[in-house]
């Protein structure tokens, strides 16, 4: 069995290369480092069944190995690069999406998309359920991404009933583990980077905004076990433990035993309010649900970010 992966040099895609390549799969990586790493492949570049190909997904992909799998994952996801990279974010969820789909086709494989919690907006129904539509700004900062991923599930769906296609898609909700840059901007790197040098943490607006915290190898296991169903509608995956963004931050930094102090900077514009996955059509369909517990995920995080910060 052989997959590609799109996005595998990022965070959450080199944790499913190491996956796939532990089950016994070859993987295909395919990545043009705009966010990811080439240090979350080192240790895969040479091995037999690996093979990167640095590549921009928004251009047409020509693979000669066959493929029973395409995992699309890349995308830039921070917020900080929505206002940053905003047209290389749109072209990543819609031409991208497209050509990782025709490449599927093409090579009559299974497709995997990578969506995101995003679709639900600023969402007026809690906990979120697949089956609610969302509540987006267009055209906000935030818009791009969030709409790039509904365009790319829309596409999705379009593949899968007039051509056929063998198709998932997973709604990630907030994921974090070892191998987020430290630079990555988002809550969890931000915070155990601040605390760790000792700086302030940064909680945009009072911090009673929720966040449902995902470890990234209970999120991989999701996305193995989805791969392996048969289940085309959307299926939210992720941890339903919620927390408040300012009870993190004071989590973090007990945690990381650091003296910094804890200041409010102003929220980005259509900051979801609360965010919590319902997880009943993963746990019913897929048999998934997390195991790690945020407390034991931070732990392991800080571990990883640690000599991270420390390296500079
Ligand atoms: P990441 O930035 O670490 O990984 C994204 C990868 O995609 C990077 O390696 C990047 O270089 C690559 N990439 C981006 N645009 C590309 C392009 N045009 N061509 C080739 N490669 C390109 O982010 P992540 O957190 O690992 O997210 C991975 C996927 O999961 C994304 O699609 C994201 O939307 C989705 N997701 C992540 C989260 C989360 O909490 N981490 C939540 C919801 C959805
Ligand atoms: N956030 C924060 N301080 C930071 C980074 C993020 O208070 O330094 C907040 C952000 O405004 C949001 C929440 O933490 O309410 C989660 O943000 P993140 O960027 O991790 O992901 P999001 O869920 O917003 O995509």
């Amino acid at each position: 069995m052989r997959a590609l992966i799109t996005g595998g040099a990022g965070f959450i895609g080199s944790h499913l290369c190491d996956r796939l390549l532990q089950e016994g799969w070859e993987v295909v990586c395919v990545d043009n480092f705009i966010t990811g790493s080439r240090s979350n492949l080192a240790p895969l570049v040479g091995q037999r069944s690996f093979r990167l190909l640095e590549q921009d997904v928004t251009r047409f992909l020509e693979v000669r190995e066959p493929l029973e799998a395409v995992l699309h994952l890349a995308s830039p996801a921070s917020p900080k690069d929505f206002s940053r990279i905003p047209i290389q974010i749109l072209k990543a969820g819609a031409l991208g999406t497209h050509n990782a789909l025709g490449l599927a086709k093409a090579k009559g494989a299974k497709f995997l998309l990578a969506s995101t919690s995003e679709v639900y907006g600023d969402a007026r129904e809690h906990p979120q359920r697949e089956t609610y539509w969302g509540w987006v700004n267009p055209i906000g900062v935030r818009g791009v991404y969030d709409e790039s991923k509904r365009f790319a599930e829309a596409l999705t769906m379009a593949y899968h009933r007039n051509h056929g296609l063998d198709t998932r898609i997973a709604r990630i909700f907030n994921t974090y583990g070892p191998r987020m840059r430290v630079d990555d901007g988002r809550a969890i790197p931000n915070f155990f980077t601040q605390a760790l040098a000792g700086s302030d943490l940064t909680v945009y607006g009072q911090g009673q905004q929720t966040r449902s915290f995902c470890y990234v190898d209970d999120l991989v296991e999701g996305l193995w076990r989805l791969l392996r169903s048969d289940v085309h509608e959307p299926v939210n995956l992720g941890n339903p433990e919620e927390i408040t963004i300012g009870e993190l931050a004071e989590r973090i930094r007990g945690l990381a035993g650091s003296r910094s102090g804890i200041v409010h900077r102003e929220a980005p514009p259509d900051d979801p309010g609360r965010r919590c996955p319902d997880i009943a059509r993963a746990q019913r369909l897929l048999g998934w649900r997390p195991r790690v517990s945020l407390q034991e995920g931070l732990e392991r995080t800080l571990a990883y970010f640690r000599p991270a910060v420390a390296s500079g």
